[in-house]
């Protein structure tokens, strides 16, 4: 069994396993929440490399998900894609999905098993307010995309226990939206990336991608929360310990090296530039084996405090069975 997955950008990423080649999320271009976000990195080649899929699912309906103007751009390229749309006793997916110009698109109920074609199996969970997971079950092979979720360790264990072994899980790092506690740059972003050490640490897969998490805020009211996001550079630093940890770089594999925070206010622009140039974090490697207690951190995260992360070992990582190829990209 191959696996190939391609971080694409933000929350976009193509997942290539038994002939099938799933598409999530794509924002692969411009804003989203009407400017108040952007793309901190620019992959100009991802339309292309999103338009070679057979299969596409929106994880929910925020824009940096649900993504319109590239979601049209993939309809007019791709009009056949296979759409697998959320549908809940609330809401669906079909209608919107269908006006954007894809021609087939196939409700996806809660909890159900929908067999996708070449043995490939999805299931959709849906979490607290309006997040969603997708289970992929392939044979060989099984990926969780975690998404935007943010369980409670209680939660994340009867899941675990419910789907078993995960080969693959691609989870969020970086706090998405208003910040309303105080805390230090650093304590905030020790709590949401614990919050992806907890997913890791319970969950136990065999490789992690850390995604979702790759946008800049564009509105004065939020810029400053910029410093508070891992970029890249720190994410790496951050995981270089965790042999599971596939990362996502700047201008690998398929990138453009033409890459950088893309269009961010001024403010942000100095800011980043302060970011870049700063060491990596000595806290970082600690952060991910133990998060610091007591710090205080978003409320939707609090579960993240005070925990213990997985302590990780070993070697490289030394299977062929999953292989990475990260382009730029990156919870909303
Ligand atoms: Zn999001």
């Amino acid at each position: 069994m191959r696996l190939h997955v391609e971080s694409l950008n933000h929350a976009c990423v193509l997942l290539s396993v038994s002939g099938v080649r799933l598409l999530f999320d794509p924002w692969l271009s411009g804003t989203a929440f009407s400017g108040g976000w952007g793309l901190r990195y620019e992959n100009p080649r991802a339309i292309e490399r999103a338009a070679d899929a057979t299969h596409l699912w929106i994880s929910l309906w925020h824009s940096d998900h649900m993504h319109e103007p590239t979601l049209r751009e993939l309809a007019r390229r791709r009009p056949d894609i296979e759409v697998l749309a959320n549908v809940s006793h609330n809401f669906s997916m079909v209608e919107r999905l269908r006006a954007m110009g894809f021609a087939k698109v196939d409700a996806l109920g809660e909890r159900t098993p929908l067999s996708i074609g070449s043995g490939v199996m999805v299931t959709r969970y849906p979490t607290a307010g309006i997040d969603n997971m997708l289970h992929v079950a392939a044979p060989g092979a099984s990926i969780l995309n975690y998404n935007d979720c943010n369980l409670p360790e209680r939660a994340l264990r009867r899941l675990k226990a419910r789907i078993g072994q995960v080969d693959l899980l691609l989870a969020n790092y970086n706090h998405a939206g208003k910040l309303f506690e105080r805390a230090s740059d650093e304590a905030i972003q020790r709590t949401f990336f614990g919050s992806m050490a907890r997913a890791v640490e319970v969950m136990r897969p065999r490789h992690v991608v850390p995604f979702a998490s790759s946008h800049v805020y564009r509105s004065r009211y939020s810029t400053a929360q910029n410093q508070s996001l891992l970029d890249f550079d720190q994410l790496a630093a951050w995981t270089a310990h965790d042999p599971r940890a596939l990362r996502p770089r700047r201008g690998v594999g398929d990138g453009d090296p033409r890459v950088g925070p893309r269009d961010p206010p001024r403010r942000e622009r100095t800011r980043s530039a302060q970011h870049r140039t700063r060491r990596p974090n000595p806290l970082g490697p600690r952060v991910l084996v133990e998060p610091a207690r007591g710090d205080p951190g978003h409320p939707r995260d609090r579960q993240a405090e005070g925990r213990r992360a997985p302590r990780v070992r070993g070697e490289a990582v030394s299977s062929g069975r999953c292989r990475a190829r990260r382009t730029p990209r990156e919870r909303g």
